[in-house]
């Protein structure tokens, strides 16, 4: 099989790329995906009625194409939200974020937090050049909040020493309040939506899924395959082996398969690259799905657990997201617990904790009834972003580049994005094998920051 375009990977970077690309562009392109449907992290899986995404997947549009599109292909299936997001510590919900809503916390952790928070504001530390992300919160918000939010839950979802964290990832989603609204805050419960993610979409009906299977409709018959996995590329002799199509050949190639895996199928090569692939660091989301027998189990959308008596870092409530993603009476939970990535984990051991964890928190009552438990692990969640990552990047991009292969999306590019940006990395991706566009350009592009 001879193809211009060989596309990596059925998730929304792949099929944005096709779609971009458009029937007559670049020749003849194709999308192989290894799962039974198109999606990636951006889908969603039935289990016993219920409807479940991997973990919470809100819309957050900021960009005027990406808005356009994703809106033109949910039309009719999309209802906005205001963010109703907690964190829970010592007994007790506050409002997110945590910074700017201490109010109700025992008074000496309250103190400990504003106090903490004033001192930054009138004795600012001069700025590292290269800030750690812990002496970076220390900085930004003080040793109080930094003690009892920022540390414990950023560890919890990192798993790595925050000092080894750099400050690039966190970009405008962690929001800076001012002293007025870190001492209101702490008085009254202020309901003011802080952060640029205060309001999100989502689809009334089907699910995250329902984006990609509508991006997938635009595209002609025969242009994504699934059930195709790719084994091996050959990136010298452009080819590549592909589970039930055998030998694909292929002009130029688009990669949105974590970097890791496709390092692994690729060959040749050089050791300088090897190396490089060896230093990158991520972590997996252990994603516990549960379908509980009782209606209305929380009025909110997510709640944060930045304490380590619970496994998981945040636990979302997507039945009030969408009610059709449950059955009638019925509530759909989503947990995430955090592990290295690589890490072996003892799967029914967890699943105990973090049931233990749920009824302690008292979101589960102790009679209960699960009619659903299902895992959905991301087996790539999150890159860790380590003094190592950006030097490794750069050896392997020089190499791949060279080579012609654009690697792109959150886990291609091997970076912290969401599906907005996913979709526009794929039209940037387009342009560039279109001529339209070069890759210095794409280096100028601001990206935009995750919405979590
Ligand atoms: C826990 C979590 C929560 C998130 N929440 C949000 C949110 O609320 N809002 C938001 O906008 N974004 C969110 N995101 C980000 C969003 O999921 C991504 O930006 C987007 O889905 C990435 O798409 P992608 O195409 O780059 O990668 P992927 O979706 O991972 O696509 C890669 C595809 O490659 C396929 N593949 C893998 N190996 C092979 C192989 N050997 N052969 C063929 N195919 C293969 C995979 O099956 C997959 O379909 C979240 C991500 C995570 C992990």
């Amino acid at each position: 099989m001879n193809v211009d375009v060989l596309i990596l990977g059925g998730g929304l970077a792949g099929l944005s790329t096709a779609y971009h690309l458009g029937a007559s562009g670049a020749g003849s392109r194709l999308v192989v995906e290894a799962k039974d449907r198109v999606g990636g992290t951006a889908g969603s899986e039935a289990h016993g009625g219920f409807t479940f995404d991997y973990t919470g997947h809100l819309l957050h549009l900021h960009d005027a194409h990406g808005q356009a599109l994703v809106l033109d292909l949910l039309k009719g299936n999309l209802a906005e939200h205001q963010r109703r997001a907690w964190i829970y510590s010592h007994g007790v919900h506050t409002r997110y974020p945590f910074q700017a809503n201490t109010r109700g916390l025992p008074a000496a952790v309250v103190a400990d937090c504003v106090a903490g928070f004033l001192e930054t504001a009138h004795r600012p530390d001069a700025p590292a050049r290269r800030p750690d992300f812990l002496s970076w919160s220390r900085a930004t918000f003080g040793a109080g909040i930094t003690r009892h939010f920022m540390k414990p839950y950023n560890e919890k979802l990192w798993r790595v020493p925050l000092s080894r964290l750099t400050t690039e990832w966190q970009g405008r989603f962690v929001p800076k309040p001012s002293p007025a609204e870190v001492v209101y805050g702490a008085l009254v419960d202020q309901n003011k939506l802080f952060g640029y993610n205060a309001g999100f979409r989502y689809p009334v009906r089907g699910g995250i899924q329902s984006l990609p299977d509508a991006l997938a409709a635009r595209l002609e018959p025969g242009v994504v395959r699934v059930n195709a996995r790719v084994e091996a590329v050959d990136l010298r002799e452009k080819v590549a082996v592909v589970a039930g199509l055998g030998e694909v050949r292929y002009e130029r190639l688009v990669n949105t398969l974590p970097l890791v895996d496709f390092l692994d199928l690729a060959a040749p090569l050089p050791a300088d690259v090897k190396a490089a692939r060896r230093r990158l660091r991520w972590n997996t989301v252990w994603n516990l799905n549960l379908g509980v027998a009782r209606a209305g189990v929380s009025d909110k959308h997510w709640v944060y657990y930045p304490e380590k008596r619970f496994p998981f870092y945040r636990v979302g409530f997507p039945g009030n997201f969408s009610s059709a993603l449950a059955p009638a009476g019925g509530s759909p939970l989503y947990v995430e617990v955090a592990r290295p990535g690589g890490a072996r984990v003892d799967v029914p051991a967890l699943e105990r904790a973090v049931l233990r964890g749920l009824r302690d928190a008292e979101v589960l009552r102790p009679r209960d009834e699960l009619a659903v438990k299902a895992w959905m692990p991301i087996k790539v969640g999150y890159v860790v972003y380590d003094f190592a990552r950006a030097p490794a990047l750069a050896t392997i991009f020089r190499h791949t580049s060279a080579l012609g292969v654009e690697s792109i999306g959150r886990y291609g590019a091997w970076k912290y994005s969401f599906m907005e940006e996913t979709i526009l990395d794929g039209k940037r991706c387009a342009e560039r094998l279109l001529g339209k566009s070069s890759a210095a350009a794409e280096e100028n592009f601001a990206p935009l920051e995750s919405p979590k």
